[in-house]
């Protein structure tokens, strides 16, 4: 379980997060959804370790993390741009976290990982080579061998299109079932936060505008920003 408690964060004396309670549950997908500029990456930020906050508490199995670091609090993210190394080759990319955790995964694990993701035909290929989707696979590969203890997803979708987002989509999804992995995605896209997600907490301008399951959020929206916000979409 995670609880963020009192989350606030300012930049340039604005208020970017302004007093965030919400409690997510292990192996839930959760959508950081809002609008450009609504502190969404902020609060993901917060809850991988980059982001110092202002107050508040980030707590996670009963563990108070607000003061532990990156590094130390294991959780994984992909990034938007998937910051893979274009002169290494796939099997490089997704071996690269582990240089200095031996043991972390056994040889069988890593292979169990890269069927999952059906990566064994690419391994050998420079990132150059690969598509989109495959990219993102390999990024997700990268990730979950390092057995991050929170899978974070820096607007996993936007890069890709049509099938292949929903192949990823359905990927994801997998994911969070198969290794019970609490998965918190950014998304500025309605229709991907209530297609993908088991819960929603749409952000605006820095506070929660509401926190629910995608039924919760289409049947009973809570405001007429979330009304438009989502509405608009379908
Ligand atoms: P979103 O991800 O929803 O687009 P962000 O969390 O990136 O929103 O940004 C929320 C607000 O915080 C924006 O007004 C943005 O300009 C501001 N902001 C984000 N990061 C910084 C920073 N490092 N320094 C100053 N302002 C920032």
């Amino acid at each position: 379980m995670l609880k963020l408690q009192n989350v606030s964060k300012q930049f340039d004396r604005k208020v970017v997060l302004d007093d965030i309670n919400v409690e997510i549950k292990t192996g839930e997908i959760v959508s950081l959804l809002g609008p450009s500029g609504s502190g969404k990456t902020t609060l993901l930020n917060i809850i991988l370790g980059l982001t110092q906050l202002d107050h508040g508490r980030i707590i996670f199995n009963d563990m108070d993390l607000s003061n532990v670091s990156m590094k130390n609090r294991g959780f994984n993210i992909v990034f938007q741009d998937y910051a893979l190394f274009p002169h290494l080759s796939a099997y490089e990319n997704i071996i690269y976290g582990l240089r200095n955790k031996k043991g972390l995964v056994s040889e069988t694990e890593l292979q169990e990982y890269i069927d999952f993701l059906e990566l064994k035909p690419h391994l050998a290929k420079k990132i150059g080579e690969l598509s989109g989707g495959q990219k993102q696979r390999v990024a997700l590969a990268r990730t979950l061998v390092m057995k991050p203890k929170i899978l974070l997803l820096d607007e996993p979708l936007s890069a890709l299109d049509g099938v292949i987002k929903e192949s990823i989509k359905q990927r994801i999804q997998s994911i969070a079932r198969e290794y019970k992995l609490t998965t918190i995605i950014v998304t500025h896209d309605p229709e991907e936060a209530l297609t993908l997600s088991d819960k929603i907490l749409i952000i605006n301008q820095g506070n929660i505008s509401q926190f629910g399951t995608p039924q919760e959020i289409i049947n009973q929206p809570n405001n007429d920003f979330v009304k438009e916000f989502i509405l608009k979409q379908l």
